[in-house]
């Protein structure tokens, strides 16, 4: 796949390429992966919560949720949101909200995400959250006795987080690491290549050094032609990160001896090693780089991509893996764009020439008194086929969401905050391996409504 570009980069200028780990260098099969979280959480929610038994029939669906979605904790919704911040689709336990009650309750609210009332599912590991979420308020619907719906997305977030960080859901990972983790053989060579180039590598990751260790042993290390393991690899590698905060505040670094996996003090600059904990500022400090010479690519698009773009000014790339399957959607689905593109010209010139008439009455020169109501009839018609070609369209795309990155007519949230603080975005780090190292990145000029409407002279 190629590399999509927002802003120039000129990869000749990068000193420092940071990467994260989870979803970035190593993919996992996501369905998989959630299916297990998700079955966990449920038993966490019946063992620590006291949540009904009933609940552990429930079977993980993964189409149910999407990146880039919004929990509503207090009416209970899952919500797209559009770039300007407005319920475009949304679901009520298992049941999509219809139009009209929709706009009832969000027609007039821009929704403000800072809210605590919402959580933004930012990643894939959030995806069981926001299934786990929608079957529960379905339950509760139907008579279930469960508690409010901001309780329950509460308990949800704190089981997910407690076998996130217990080490339960880890176990079993490494205890069947192909049945979860994609081993990607180019992934290997984006970076001996890149290394090979004089680039220094970093891994930021917040999993901790044993996972980090046992992990990219299995993703990485089969596949290394030059070095003989990934801590060769890499420079500085540091765990347990705590991003977003690592980007944020200022924090002390704990050095991990590879060879014991124990942690000591480390008072002298940090250049080059293993460790855990610390911040960006000393990084950039101790390697003497400025925010413009390093490149961070990571998944989370807030702690990855926001909080760089906002505290550190670092150059970032973000990896989207379910950008694949929204490019074949968007690519099996032109036929049916192009018919509604060409309905929606016709309707323009209906409604111009609407307009038209409209001017003449006013300037009392009208001359075919049928001819408006003809032209609203069969603007209704076009309406009607538009609105089937849509129900067509979406198809294509997630079933209950359609695409990830549009809100109807308009572009997501989820899209437009890739736009505004992702340098590149790419589907894989492997998308890399074909471009050098000195790629300079060009975007594409944008066209503006101002630009398109202007015709020849
Ligand atoms: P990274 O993407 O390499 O920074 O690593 C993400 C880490 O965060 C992985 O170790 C995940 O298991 C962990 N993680 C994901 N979601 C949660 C959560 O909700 N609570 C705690 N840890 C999480
Ligand atoms: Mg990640």
């Amino acid at each position: 796949m190629p590399i999509f570009v927002n802003r120039t980069l000129n990869l000749k200028r990068i000193k420092l390429i940071g990467f994260d780990m989870d979803y970035t260098l190593v993919s996992y099969y996501t369905r998989e992966f959630e299916k297990l979280t998700h079955s966990m959480a449920v038993r966490k929610l019946i063992d620590r919560h006291g949540y009904p038994g009933e609940i552990s029939s429930l079977t993980f669906d993964g189409d149910r949720a999407v990146l880039g979605l919004v929990i509503d904790r207090r009416n209970g919704f899952l919500l797209q949101l559009s770039r300007y911040y407005k319920v475009k689709t949304s679901y009520f336990g298992l049941q999509q909200v219809e139009f009209r009650e929709q706009n009832r309750i969000y027609g007039n609210m821009t929704v403000d995400l800072r809210h605590p009332d919402f959580i933004s599912l930012d990643t894939s590991f959030a995806i069981s959250h926001g299934v786990l979420f929608s079957q529960l308020v379905q339950l509760k619907k139907e008579g279930t006795p469960l508690p409010d719906y901001g309780r329950m997305e509460e308990d949800i977030r704190d089981a997910v987080d407690i076998i996130h960080r217990d080490g339960s859901l880890k176990r079993k990972l490494k205890a069947d690491f192909p049945r979860y983790v994609i081993q990607d053989e180019v992934t290997a060579k984006v970076l001996e290549r890149y290394r090979a180039y004089g680039k220094k590598l970093m891994i930021i990751t917040n999993s901790d050094y044993e996972y980090t260790k046992a992990l990219l042993d299995y993703s990485i290390n089969p596949f290394l032609k030059h070095c003989g393991s990934w801590e060769e690899v890499f420079d500085l590698v540091i765990t347990l990160a705590d991003k977003p905060l690592f980007f944020e505040r200022k924090s002390r670094f704990l050095r991990i001896d590879p060879a014991t996996g124990l942690m000591s003090n480390h008072e002298a600059p940090v250049t080059a090693g293993m460790f855990q904990g610390g911040c960006s500022r000393t990084i950039e400090a101790d390697l003497g780089l400025t925010g413009s010479e390093i490149l961070y690519i990571g998944d989370h698009i807030y702690g990855d991509v926001v909080s760089i773009k906002r505290s550190c000014n670092w150059r970032t790339a973000l990896v989207l893996k379910d950008l694949e399957e929204e490019i074949a959607g968007i690519r099996r689905s032109k036929p049916v764009q192009q018919q509604i593109d060409l309905l929606m010209g016709r309707k323009e010139q209906l409604e111009r020439r609407i307009n038209e008439i409209d001017i003449l009455a006013y300037e009392g020169t009208r001359k075919n008194p049928r001819e408006l109501d003809e032209l609203f009839q069969e603007i209704d018609r076009l309406n009607e086929e538009i609105s089937s070609l849509l129900g067509t369209y979406v198809q294509y795309f997630n079933p209950y969401w359609g695409p990830m990155l549009r809100a109807g007519f308009e572009e997501s949230l989820y899209a437009e905050q890739i736009e505004k603080y992702a340098c590149i975005y790419m589907t894989r780090v492997s998308d890399l391996y074909s471009y050098s190292p000195r790629t300079y990145f060009r975007p594409q000029r944008r066209i503006l409504p101002h630009e398109s409407q202007i015709t020849d002279a």
